[in-house]
């Protein structure tokens, strides 16, 4: 598809950009004009994105980082300054998934979904405002339908998920009560098919079994693929969302309508 310039001039650090969503929304911001710094735990997987979009005409760095490590997140962000000249948006995507009901879920289980989910976008979010409030940038934080709804089966990812919604609108207030010229909003995709949902439904029986069931949870008929994500990001991350903050972007083929 053309390239219409969407987020020209601007550079984009994205967790989890090795795949999924993230993988997806680095190369649709770099069709876009975006720069981009592909961050992810799997150094193979981000590599491999950031090669593809330079070797499409675009410009992107890979840095590993996990998410979870405080002391990272200046490093990387002042990595990304350096490398490529700025830091105007933020894409919190990096995420896991475990099964467990709220009387079974283990405490590791649940600090390890609540770290990564959480306290990680909390982490994204302090100092990507640190590092944009001098201009202007936009933080998205990719929340799920399970921040909206729940699953009996998601306890721990449902408080991950929730807690990133209400968040983002503190931060989000935050920045406009600070005279910041920074947005914070969250996505609430619904099931998309990523290596994400795949492995989980592995874990717990036939993953085309599983996809039918996913699908027919939703509305519209399937679950989602990650470019119907990745463009409701662009909107968010491009200049046309200026009056957009602290609100919740719902992409879910109609799950959270029923
Ligand atoms: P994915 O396919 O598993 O990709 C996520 C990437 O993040 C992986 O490369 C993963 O690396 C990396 N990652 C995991 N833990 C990390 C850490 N501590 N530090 C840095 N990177 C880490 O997942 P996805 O489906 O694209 O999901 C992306 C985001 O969307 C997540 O926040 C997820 O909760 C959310 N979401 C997904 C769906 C969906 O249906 N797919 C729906 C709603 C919301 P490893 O593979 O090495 O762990």
């Amino acid at each position: 598809m053309a390239s219409n310039g969407r987020v020209a001039g601007k550079v984009a650090l994205i967790t989890g950009g090795g795949k999924g969503l993230g993988e997806a929304t680095a190369h649709l911001l770099a069709r876009e004009g975006a720069k981009i710094a592909v961050s992810d735990l799997d150094t193979k997987a981000g590599k491999a994105v950031a090669a593809a979009i330079n070797k499409a005409g675009g410009e992107a760095i890979f840095i590993q980082q996990d998410v979870t490590d405080e002391t990272r997140w200046p490093k990387v962000i002042a990595q990304v300054k350096k490398k490529l000249g700025g830091l105007h948006v933020l894409v919190n995507s990096a995420g896991i998934a475990i099964f467990g009901s709220a009387e079974d879920t283990p405490l590791d289980d649940w600090r390890n979904v609540l770290s990564v989910n959480l306290d990680a976008v909390y982490l994204g979010t302090q100092h990507g405002i640190k590092a944009m409030k001098d201009g202007v940038g936009s933080i998205i934080n990719i929340s799920s339908a399970m921040g909206l709804v729940a699953d009996a089966n998601l306890a721990a990812y449902n408080a991950s998920k929730g807690g990133v919604r209400l968040f983002s609108k503190s931060a989000a207030l935050h920045c406009g009560q600070s005279g910041y010229k920074v947005r914070v909003n969250s996505v609430h995709p619904g099931y998309i098919w990523t290596p994400m949902v795949s492995g989980a439904l592995a874990t717990i029986g036939d993953v085309d079994e599983g996809r039918k069931t996913l699908d027919a949870k939703h509305p519209i008929g399937y679950v989602g693929e990650p470019n119907d994500v990745a463009y409701g990001i662009l909107y968010l991350a491009s200049d046309e969302s200026k009056f957009v903050t602290g609100s919740e972007l719902v992409i879910d083929g109609g799950y959270t309508a029923q």
